[in-house]
């Protein structure tokens, strides 16, 4: 797969970087997270995604990739803060699509934009946290995320966010209501 991350071009990409050499990770087996230091598999077998980029914990992210996802040419290497969530469009020949849930990254150095595939090992509770922390992005931001033609996610997308990430509602219910008999026992 190399469709996981979707390039959005960067407003300025540094030349050089504090953060280690570019294009030296293509056959690396992991990484450690630059924002919480859990070590992060990049073996797709685990993750579901090729070219992983973020950690499944925390979802921070790394600047890696420049012209194409995966091709770790870039030379920031810095860490990329999941700040919202978006769908993105699947092409479907007839009707509309209902899309994937996709995270948005920023990159704490250039502010470079990218949206992410969630990996089958993403913590689903972290991404629905980032997803309620999005309501308050800046002005500024949905500026930046306007000229990308990237819609983040609002409070009005809960439910398709909570399907998406957790599930149908009723097997959510189920679920709960299981979990309280067997609390009452
Ligand atoms: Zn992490
Ligand atoms: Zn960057």
């Amino acid at each position: 797969m190399n469709d996981n991350l979707l390039q959005i071009p960067a407003t300025r990409e540094k030349s050089r970087s504090r953060y280690g050499q570019p294009g030296r990770n293509s056959t690396e087996a992991g990484f450690k997270c630059a924002y919480c230091h859990g070590f992060v598999t990049t073996q797709s077998g685990l993750s579901g995604v090729g070219n992983r980029n973020h950690c499944p914990l925390c979802l921070w992210s790394r600047h890696l990739d420049l012209y194409a996802p995966g091709d770790r040419l870039s030379a920031c290497k810095a860490p990329m803060q999941p700040v919202g969530l978006t769908i993105k469009a699947t092409r479907k020949k007839y009707g509309p699509g209902r899309g994937e849930l996709m995270l948005i990254h920023l990159c704490r150095e250039c502010d470079k934009l990218s949206i992410n595939r969630i990996a089958a090992d993403d913590d689903p509770q972290t991404a629905f946290s980032i997803f309620e922390g999005s309501f308050q992005l800046d002005v500024g931001m949905h500026t930046s995320l306007d000229a990308c033609g990237v819609r983040a996610l609002d409070a009005a997308d809960r439910d398709t966010v909570h399907v998406q990430l957790f599930g149908r509602k009723s097997d959510l219910a189920e679920m709960l209501f299981k979990s309280n008999v067997y609390e009452l026992v």
